[in-house]
């Protein structure tokens, strides 16, 4: 097929020159044959990777039963995975959407709701951070830190201010009577893969304690599993009162969700929020199979057991051609690595030798594999990233990238 010819269909927000047609364990195949070794895990969603036969049969068992009822109803796979949300998670209600981005419209709505519930002339204000991302609705627009994604959509919504990831002096800059919620990602994804510091976030933890301020904390691509625990913030010893989720909740099937305190969730009442879609049988028969297959394939345990193998090959490698490798970091498999050249040339040429990379920002490559991902395929990914940095910068191989 054509890729000039089928992009003409398409409104283009997104450039594109691949079709896959099917996925194997840690594998994509595209459409002339071709075997990919997938670091992106379709941007951190295919935690089990593809194909799981325990997963697909999951879906298939359901699809026989029922696939949708509205929210009208319970449905029963909703129950059972609304139990495992709020066992992983420690809070204690939880409301299922359809994506990321949603779970994030719902995460403002309940902050904004409860301190309208506190005092109804709240101003709803909001302290966001600095290259967050979290989403491209509306309203996730308006808490998403970076500049050149918000402008063009401007007016968003009002009373939001960004403070400096992991600078606990800008947030308490930005802290007034108005201020009803802080919200971050745990772990920085879009923006270039940045934990945050234990200082920071039990420092903001704090700082919400004693202002009556509501944490959010956006865990839609680090939180299931990713860094070695179910959720990133429970490194840190610390609860959010509002947690977001998607990503590899569903592992394909498109299902997001927002859960909360009893405390916070008893703010929305019948009317306040709903969903057409959200959690139906289909969805959460695919996060109750998810959970499922994390805890006997102890999935935590294994991304413990191999993340360190690939931070310590991905050092090597900054060791090797440490003119185009400035920095390796991160936490579990979302790894970022920083280099001297734009990375879109570098997953372009990874793409070339069949390995699957994507970027976040403009000089990061970010690497959030299967979470199933073993020692043998990191070794061939080392190889092929080896062969394109190549050895020293300068050389031929090198030569095709231009520095930033
Ligand atoms: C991907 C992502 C979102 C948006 O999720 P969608 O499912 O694309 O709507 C929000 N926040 C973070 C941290 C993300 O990585």
């Amino acid at each position: 097929m054509d890729i000039e010819e089928i992009s003409k269909h398409f409104i283009h927000v997104y450039n594109r020159n691949k079709i896959f047609t099917k996925g194997e364990d840690v594998y994509l195949y595209d459409d002339k044959g071709g075997k990919y070794l997938d670091m992106g895990a379709g941007i951190a969603v295919s935690a089990l990777g593809y194909s799981n036969e325990e997963y697909k049969q999951g879906l298939k068992d359901q699809i026989d039963k029922l696939v949708h009822t509205s929210n009208l109803y319970f449905n029963e796979p909703s129950i059972k995975a609304a139990g495992y949300v709020t066992e992983a998670t420690g809070l204690d209600r939880v409301f299922f959407t359809n994506s990321g981005t949603e779970a994030i419209e719902g995460a403002i709505k309940l902050a904004r709701k409860y301190a309208y519930l506190k005092n109804k002339d709240s101003k709803g204000g909001i302290i966001a951070m600095e290259h967050s991302f979290h989403g491209r609705s509306m309203g996730a627009l308006s808490v998403t830190g970076t500049k050149h994604y918000r402008e063009p959509f401007e007016p968003l919504i009002g009373g939001v201010s960004f403070a400096e990831f992991n600078n606990l002096e800008s947030v308490k800059a930005l802290v007034t009577e108005d201020t009803c919620a802080i919200i971050m990602e745990t772990l920085q994804g879009e923006g270039g893969i940045y934990p945050a510091t234990e200082e920071f976030i039990t420092g903001v933890r704090k700082l919400c304690d004693e202002n009556g301020i509501l944490l959010v904390l956006d865990e839609i691509q680090c939180g299931m599993g990713r860094t070695g625990k179910m959720f990133a913030y429970q490194h840190y010893g610390i609860k959010p009162d509002i947690l977001t989720m998607a990503k590899a909740l569903g592992c394909g099937v498109p299902v997001g969700a927002f859960a909360a305190s009893e405390r916070v969730a008893e703010a929305m009442c019948p009317g306040d929020h709903g969903t057409t879609y959200g959690g139906n049988p289909l969805a959460t028969a695919a996060v109750c199979k998810v959970f499922e297959i994390y805890k006997d394939k102890d999935i935590t345990g294994h991304v413990n057991e191999v993340a360190p193998y690939l931070f310590s090959r991905l050092l090597e490698l900054k060791e090797k051609h440490n003119t185009i490798i400035k920095d390796v970091r991160g936490m579990g498999l979302m790894l970022g690595m920083e280099l001297s050249i734009p990375a879109g040339q570098a997953v372009t040429e990874a793409l070339k030798n069949n390995l699957i990379l994507i970027q976040a920002g403009s000089n990061i490559i970010r690497f959030v594999p299967p979470l199933i991902i073993e020692k043998e395929h990191i070794d061939a990914m080392y190889n092929i990233l080896d062969k394109i940095f190549y050895e020293p910068y300068g050389s031929v191989a090198a030569k095709k990238f231009k520095p930033v």
